[in-house]
C-alpha cells in the first residue's frame, strides 16, 4: 500500500496537456501506475474520458483537479482527489475560477507584443484545445515552436514569470473556497508541489496552518519540481501537521517534461499515504 505505484497529478488537453485522457491512461498503464488520476488545472471536463479509459484498461482511477489559488499574493495549486465531479458547488467554483482565463491572455499578449513579440494571443490560441483554459504553458509552447525561446523553461524566465512583461498578475480562487469545493464534494485537498512557491518562511507555515484549518489534507512529497531536499523537507512539514502524502509526475507532455507517468520513487518512509484515505472513493476497475 505504501509503496504503490500510485500518480495522482498530469494533465490532459483538456487544459495545458498535449494529450487525451485516454492516451494518458494508456501511457500511465503501460508505465506500471496502479492507482491514477487526472488532475487538469480548474477543469473536470476530461474526468468521464479519463475514467472511462482507465475501466477498459484495469487502471483504479480517482476523479481529480489541479485548482489556481490566490495566497499571499501568490498562485498556489491545491490538488483535489476522489470528489464527485457532479457536485454543483465545486462545478460553478471551479467555472469561476477559469473565467478570466481569455481576458488575462488579451493582456499578456498585450505585455508581449510591448516588448516586439507580435501576434502572440493567435499565436498560443493555435495550441489551446478547451477555449475556455488558455494558459501560459500555450503561450510558452508558441513562443518555442516559433523560434523566440529554445525551450518552455527559458520562455518562463524570459517572459512569463512575476515581473516579466508577458505576466499578468491574476486573482484566483481563496485558499479556503478551494478546499471547501473539494472536501465537500467528498474529496481530499492536497497542497501541489510546495517547493515551487517562493515563500517566506512565515508565509509559508501560514499557507499550511490555514489549509489544515480549512479542511485540506495532503501534501505532494514527490513531484517532477521537487529534488531530494525538497521531498525531505516537506517530509518533515507533512509530519509536523499531520498531512497526508502524495505522489504525481504532474506530467504535462512527453517531449516537455521530465518526469514521465509512473516515474517517480516511493514515497519516503514515516508519513501515510494519501490513497489510504481514498480507498472508497477508487473508480476500481471490473
Ligand atoms: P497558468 O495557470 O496559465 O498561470 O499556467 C501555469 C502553468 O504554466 C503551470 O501549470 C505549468 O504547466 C506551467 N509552468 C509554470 N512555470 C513553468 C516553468 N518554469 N517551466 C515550464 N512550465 C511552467
Ligand atoms: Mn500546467
Ligand atoms: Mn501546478
Ligand atoms: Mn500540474
Amino acid at each position: 500500500m505504501h509503496d504503490l505505484n500510485a500518480d495522482l497529478h498530469c494533465h490532459s488537453r483538456y487544459s495545458d496537456g498535449t494529450l487525451t485522457p485516454k492516451a494518458l491512461a494508456e501511457r500511465a498503464h503501460a508505465n506500471g501506475v496502479a492507482l491514477w488520476a487526472l488532475t487538469d488545472h480548474d477543469e473536470t471536463s476530461g474526468l468521464a474520458e479519463a475514467e472511462a479509459a482507465a475501466q477498459s484498461l484495469g487502471l483504479d482511477f480517482l476523479a481529480g483537479v489541479e485548482v489556481s489559488v490566490t495566497f499571499a499574493g501568490e498562485t498556489v495549486h491545491i490538488v483535489g482527489l476522489g470528489f464527485d465531479p457532479n457536485d454543483l458547488a465545486l462545478r460553478e467554483g471551479l467555472a469561476r475560477t477559469r473565467g478570466g482565463r481569455l481576458t488575462r491572455a488579451r493582456a499578456m499578449a498585450d505585455g508581449l507584443a510591448q516588448v516586439g513579440v507580435g501576434g502572440a494571443f493567435e499565436g498560443a490560441l493555435r495550441y489551446v484545445s478547451n477555449p475556455e483554459l488558455m494558459s501560459r504553458t500555450h503561450f510558452a509552447r508558441w513562443l518555442v515552436d516559433t523560434g523566440v525561446c529554445s525551450d518552455t523553461g527559458s520562455v518562463f524566465r524570459r517572459y512569463l514569470s512575476e515581473g516579466k512583461p508577458g505576466f499578468v498578475p491574476h486573482r484566483w480562487a481563496g485558499l479556503g473556497e478551494a478546499v471547501r469545493w473539494i472536501t465537500q464534494a467528498g474529496g481530499v485537498a492536497v497542497v501541489a508541489h510546495p517547493a515551487r512557491y517562493k515563500f517566506t518562511v512565515n508565509e509559508e507555515f501560514a499557507l499550511f496552518s490555514e489549509f489544515k484549518a480549512h479542511g485540506g489534507q495532503g501534501v505532494e512529497l514527490l513531484t517532477s519540481s521537487h529534488g531530494h531536499a525538497d521531498t525531505i523537507k516537506y517530509t518533515g512539514m507533512a509530519q509536523e501537521f499531520g498531512l497526508l502524502a502524495s505522489r504525481g509526475s504532474d506530467f504535462h507532455s512527453p517531449h516537455e517534461s521530465r518526469i514521465d507517468l509512473g516515474g517517480l520513487p516511493d514515497l519516503p518512509a514515516g508519513v501515510l499515504p494519501v490513497w489510504q484515505s481514498l480507498a472508497h472513493r477508487v473508480r476500481r476497475a471490473t
